[in-house]
């Protein structure tokens, strides 16, 4: 419903003395004044003068004397009221500007308290609605009996001011008090009569109300009706900027999922709850939560659910907090949990048996009954650690222990997890965060043919970048992914991703070109590589002559006869075979004519001593010759030099790769490679 709009000018007119009763009095007074001097004046005279010449004389003068008094006591009044006026506009001015100058809360105490001084009212106040209903409100500024009072909250609904939302006031006069539950706030205050204001904004949305109240039975509703008006909608655009300044506090604090505190908030309270506690000299438990395997939930259930997973997982966390401590949102499926005034170990365990329960009962999404279970990692203040820093860190290091122990347990920090197996924890721990969040690229490195000098093949290279800076290399955390088993997924998505992309540029009519995918040793042997292999060759549609494998040396002679089983089984798919870091195996050379390996790869230690080292250039040349002699190709990877290019060339090695010919390359440049390469 619109409501009427009223300008702060029409306010001050209804709110100064009304000039047409003014002008009423005066010409009444006259009226009176002129009737009681014709009918009186001459019998007043006769009374007094008998003489008639003298009595015609001065009926002459009566009319001037009768004017002379009228003008002079016309002229009175019209200065007098004009006098009113002038000071009771000056007055409301000089508040508005006054209170107007101020800004924010400061703004609405003046407000109050020159509505409560104006209106000689006991109280005013200036409050906002907290909920989307708008039945609850709190006050912003409350004036009372001469001083500011302590804010509170009220409910409009049964309240005197119960019909602001549909109409733009609401006026009292008396009786206040009785129409409300006793315990109402205005009840208790023993309010006799009150008005109120709606503040709303341009949409007409009700935001707050301004009231005026009063112990008395309150008159003169249009004066301080007047005066609310001329401040509403100053006081709406406030509550308005205090709402957008809220909003935006909320959204630099708060996780916008869960409504939980986000990590820059947990930061501050937590060292505020550090520096209580090293004052009260008690202890805190600062305990790290992380869900196990949320990304198989958020796959199954797609994000919308995971959503609504964490949604509901948070939840109950806060439900354990009970109010106490801190409880953050930290990222992902990471959670902070604060608890001070901590007397013993067996207080958090308490805590944690609590929190794991609450967890465990099954959650109910989409149907389906959901069962999570959560790592929990520990770090006490002061023990271990002084600062918000290394508790934080300790914590994650523990909790990172606990995933490592086989997930859903609780790890308490000790030292011994800070020394050899720190990095290898944290890093353990990033690195199934990463798989989460997909934070893994494959980059393309181009093969040079030596002979032709054209491009010939790629090797598939795993990236792991954080924000777009490359964070570990391959050698640091493959070799953990193996220990670890996340290889396993990590491996398909590599040899599916490397199949895919080239199935895509060859469906984009550019050059087919073999992809070389790396295999680690947990790949090849604790998994049937060979029904990998076929599956994802018939799922991407990827000819088999365009992947090779690359097995490292020293993992193809680990089980001899192993090998030479999953090799051929690789050979009759089709696939080509290559012996990655030739040379550093130590390998029995007489076994090498049984694998059925269609390519040598020089380690780039050897390439690297190239020209300089003679016993480096013998190798390689013998490494060329005998490969060629059991029909195999060679590549020489870690070219970076042009001397090295031509004493491969020399040599009659078959292909080099390196940064001289190329860096490894994202999609998107290697498919320009790939294009150029064609023209
Ligand atoms: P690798 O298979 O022998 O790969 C060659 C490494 O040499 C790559 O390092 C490559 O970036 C680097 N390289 C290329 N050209 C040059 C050069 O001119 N000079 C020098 N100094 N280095 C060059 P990267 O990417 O750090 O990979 C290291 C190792 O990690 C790889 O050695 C491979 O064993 C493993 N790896 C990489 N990607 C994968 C993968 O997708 N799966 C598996 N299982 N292992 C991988
Ligand atoms: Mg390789
Ligand atoms: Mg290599």
């Amino acid at each position: 419903m619109l409501l009427k709009h009223t300008t702060p000018k029409d306010s001050l007119k209804n709110l100064l003395p009304a000039g047409w009763a003014t002008a009423l009095k005066i010409a009444g007074g006259y009226l009176l004044a002129g009737l009681l001097w014709i009918l009186l004046s001459d019998r007043l005279v006769a009374v007094f003068i008998t003489d008639p010449t003298a009595l015609t004389r001065l009926q002459t003068f009566k009319g001037l004397i009768f004017v002379l008094i009228t003008g002079l006591l016309l002229f009175f009044l019209l200065w007098r009221h004009l006098r009113t006026l002038r000071r009771a506009e000056e007055q409301v001015f000089l508040a508005a500007q006054g209170i107007s100058a101020e800004i924010g809360d400061a703004f609405f105490t003046s407000l109050a308290a020159y509505l409560a001084q104006a209106l000689n009212s006991d109280c005013a106040l200036i409050a906002a609605f907290e909920d989307e209903e708008k039945h609850q409100a709190r006050t912003i500024a409350f004036w009372r009996d001469g001083a500011i009072g302590d804010n509170f909250d009220f409910a409009l609904k049964g309240s005197a001011c119960s019909a602001l939302h549909t109409s733009e006031s609401c006026w009292c006069p008396n009786g206040v008090a009785n129409r409300q539950e006793a315990d109402h706030p205005f009840s208790r205050m023993q309010i006799e009569g009150c008005l109120a204001l709606g503040l709303r904004d341009t949409r007409q949305r009700l935001l707050g109300v301004v009231l005026v109240m009063s112990r008395q039975p309150m008159g003169q509703k249009k004066t301080a009706e007047s005066l609310l008006r001329i401040f509403a909608s100053r006081a709406a655009s406030e509550l308005e900027r205090r709402a957008a300044e809220k909003k935006m506090l909320r959204m630099a604090y708060y996780d916008e999922l869960t409504g939980l505190p986000n990590q820059q908030m947990f930061r501050e309270g937590f060292d505020a709850a550090l520096g209580r506690a090293r004052q009260s000299g008690s202890q805190l438990a600062l305990i790290y939560l992380d869900f196990d395997r949320f990304k198989t939930i958020v796959r199954t259930l797609g994000h919308r659910h995971g959503r609504q997973v964490l949604q509901l997982t948070a939840e109950r966390l806060s439900q354990q907090m009970d109010g106490q401590g801190l409880l953050a949102h930290l990222d992902g499926d990471e959670f902070a949990l604060c608890l001070p005034q901590v007397n013993s170990v067996e207080d958090v365990q308490g805590f944690i048996a609590q929190l794991l329960a609450a967890i465990k009962i099954p959650l109910n999404v989409v149907g389906h009954e959901l069962y999570v279970t959560a790592s929990i990692g520990v770090a006490v203040f002061p023990h271990d650690g002084q600062d918000s820093e290394t508790l934080l860190r300790n914590a994650d290091v523990a909790m990172s222990r606990a995933k490592a122990l086989g997930r859903n347990n609780v790890q308490f920090f000790n030292p011994e997890m800070s020394r050899a197996s720190f990095q290898t924890l944290v890093l353990e721990n990033r690195l199934h965060r990463a798989m989460e969040r997909d934070e893994f690229v494959l980059l393309y490195q181009p093969q040079l043919d030596l002979s032709r000098g054209t491009l010939s093949g790629m090797e598939a290279l795993i990236c792991w970048t954080q924000e777009g800076r490359s964070q570990f290399s391959p050698s640091e955390f493959i070799p953990l992914a193996e220990e670890t088993g996340l290889i396993d997924p990590l491996g398909e998505w590599i040899l599916l991703s490397a199949c895919e992309q080239n199935r895509l540029w060859q469906q984009a009519g550019l050059p087919p070109q073999r992809v070389a995918v790396n295999v680690s040793a947990r790949q090849f042997y604790h998994r049937d590589i060979a029904a990998l292999v076929a599956r994802v060759l018939r799922e991407t549609g990827l000819d088999p002559r365009w992947l090779a494998l690359e097995i490292t040396e020293s993992v193809l002679f680990r089980d001899i006869s192993e090998t030479v089983r999953t090799l051929e089984k690789l050979r009759d798919l089709g696939v080509h075979l290559i012996i990655d870091d030739f040379g550093t195996g130590y390998s029995s050379l007489s076994y090498l004519k049984n694998f059925p390996v269609g390519t040598l790869k020089i380690d780039q230690s050897f390439i690297a001593g190239i020209p300089d080292d003679r016993g480096a250039c013998t190798i390689t040349t013998a490494v060329v010759a005998m490969a060629h002699h059991l029909k195999m190709s060679v590549v020489a990877e870690g070219v970076e030099t042009a001397a090295q290019k031509a004493f491969l060339a020399e040599a009659g090695c078959d292909k080099m790769q390196g940064y001289l010919f190329s860096p490894p390359l994202r999609s998107d440049a290697f498919a320009d490679l790939l294009e150029r390469s064609a023209a």
